[in-house]
């Protein structure tokens, strides 16, 4: 029996565990695919908002702002990579320069400081390749970029470490109301009980209200496409750099990755919400509003495309609440962005102002928030990488060339906190794959330590969910 059941591991799911292990609870998360991490916290644009988007007095502006402050400290605790790299956003005449002005003032309204607006020649000297174009940018020092698999991953991981039960491939599908509580079934048929349910299943919102017959959540999709410039180009731009929005959203951007890469992206483009399919027409307009607001964008180093599904719901706002048809039952959803840096911020709100106002929350005096990351090999000075290849030879051996990453890394994170079970899993904690050749070399590697790790045979070893083979046998 626990406490708390959260539903979801995204980063709304994985952040509140976490703060949930903070005090003396036995709490779950349940997860429906194979890995952590496999809906829109996978695939977006990883900025940490400063907040002068959101409308004042909305959830929105309130958990961004206060998410804001708190990504860099637990960042650091969580070894994950952040980067407070600052964002432009860009007016290319008049009228926008106006929207500037009324972007600052609806920043300064949310809290945010620092906002300042520079004209067209001080743009050039913070951002070389910004279109000559350009006339004036609105400057907030406060922005910043992470990795947002690796924080979800790392959270969640964190959480686990200090004591949360993670179950994956649960797909939750019905829920039975009992005397304390809630047995929430799989599609599976397995049962897990617990006393609150916390829903923060992203695109399946709405889908696991009805299995505790709400009606409530109506979940819709609009997706958006990226694509990813080899690192070659991490220093292409350093600012992250918008076009000033529109009614229809903050548009393409051109942004550094932590991991120096090139972000394009993303479009904005109603859709179901399970398709995360890049198209053509997607992919055109990105190259289209990249070359709009840079000079010579460096398309040719492009590695890969993507796509992420925003999940909202008519609102346009998030829903933080308890059921209104469901006793115990809370829901997250409707975390568009910015939910990527809003997640602590809400995962604290929750627990303090909701959770709490439940069951008596008790500090858990054990509670170690920090975590070494799967990716560290080559964060070591020389003399620290010949010491561990001597306690452990597999570091000595790069599986992944283009990232330069070692079977200990990969060996560690098949059995580290959650455990990395398929081949993207691995990927997404070690980045071997991640490089310019997309794990051409070192995705037969990867299968191979995965198989002999996980001792199950090769052609069992998946890409992604169950079922997701690589090969159909192995010759002799
Ligand atoms: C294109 C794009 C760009 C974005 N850019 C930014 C940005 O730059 N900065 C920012 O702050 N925010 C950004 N966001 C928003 C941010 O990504 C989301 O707000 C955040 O990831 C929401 O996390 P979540 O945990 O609610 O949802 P998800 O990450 O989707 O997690 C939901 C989880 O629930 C699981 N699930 C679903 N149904 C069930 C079920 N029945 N049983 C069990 N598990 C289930 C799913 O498999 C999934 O793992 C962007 C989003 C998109 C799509």
């Amino acid at each position: 029996m626990y406490q708390v059941i959260v539903i979801g591991g995204g980063v709304i799911g994985g952040a509140l565990l976490r703060e949930l292990t903070k005090y003396c609870l036995n709490v779950c998360l349940l997860e429906k695919s194979a890995d952590v991490c496999m809906g829109q916290s996978r695939a977006n644009s990883g900025i940490v908002h400063a907040g002068f988007d959101a409308k004042p007095g909305t959830l929105k502006a309130k958990f961004n702002v206060s998410g804001n402050r708190m990504m860099e400290t637990l960042c650091k605790q969580l070894g994950v990579k952040y980067e407070n790299n600052g964002s432009l956003v860009v007016a290319f005449d008049e009228e926008q320069k106006k929207t500037l002005e009324e972007l600052k003032a609806r920043g300064e309204a949310n809290g945010v400081t620092g906002l300042h607006i520079v004209d067209g020649e001080r743009l050039r000297v913070m951002e070389k390749n910004i279109s000559d174009r350009a006339v004036a940018a609105l400057v907030a020092p406060t922005g910043g970029i992470v990795c947002p698999y690796e924080l979800t991953i790392a959270c969640i991981g964190n959480a686990m470490d200090n004591g949360a039960a993670l179950y994956t491939n649960f797909e939750v599908v019905r829920a039975e109301k009992t005397q304390s509580g809630y047995k929430v079934y799989s599609a599976k048929g397995e049962c897990v009980e617990g006393e609150i349910v916390v829903n923060c299943a992203g695109a399946g919102g709405g889908e696991v209200a009805k299995a505790f017959q709400d009606e409530s959540i109506e979940i819709k999709g609009r997706k958006g496409e990226y694509i990813l410039l080899d690192q070659e180009c991490g220093n292409f731009a350093s600012h992250t750099l918008f076009f000033t929005p529109t009614e229809k959203g903050k548009g393409i951007l051109v942004s550094p990755t932590v991991d120096r890469n090139i972000l394009l992206g993303p479009t904005a483009q109603g859709c179901d919400k399970d398709d995360n399919t890049t198209t053509q027409q997607g992919l055109a307009e990105i190259v289209q509003k990249a070359n709009e607001m840079c000079k010579r964008v460096p398309l040719f180093h492009a590695i890969t495309s993507f796509c992420g599904v925003r999940t909202y719901t008519d609102k346009h706002d998030f829903i933080i609440e308890e059921s209104k048809t469901a006793e115990n039952l809370i829901h997250v959803v409707g975390i568009e962005s910015p939910g990527l840096t809003s997640a602590p911020a809400i995962a604290k709100y929750v627990v303090e102002e909701i959770v709490g106002k439940k069951i008596a929350l008790t500090p858990n005096k054990n509670f170690n928030g920090r975590r070494t990351a799967d990716h560290f090999f080559h964060r070591l000075t020389d003399e620290e990488k010949s010491e561990l290849i001597r306690k452990d030879p597999a570091y000595g051996n790069v599986v992944c060339r283009c990232e330069q990453i070692t079977e200990g890394e990969i060996v560690r994170a098949v059995h580290a906190n959650p455990p990395a079970t398929t081949v993207d899993a691995v990927k997404r904690r070690t980045r071997a794959g991640m490089g310019r050749c997309q794990g051409g070399f070192c995705m037969p590697s990867v299968a191979e330590i995965l198989s002999r790790e996980l001792g199950v045979p090769l052609e069992k070893v998946n890409k992604s969910d169950e079922g997701s083979y690589l090969v159909t046998g192995v010759t002799k």
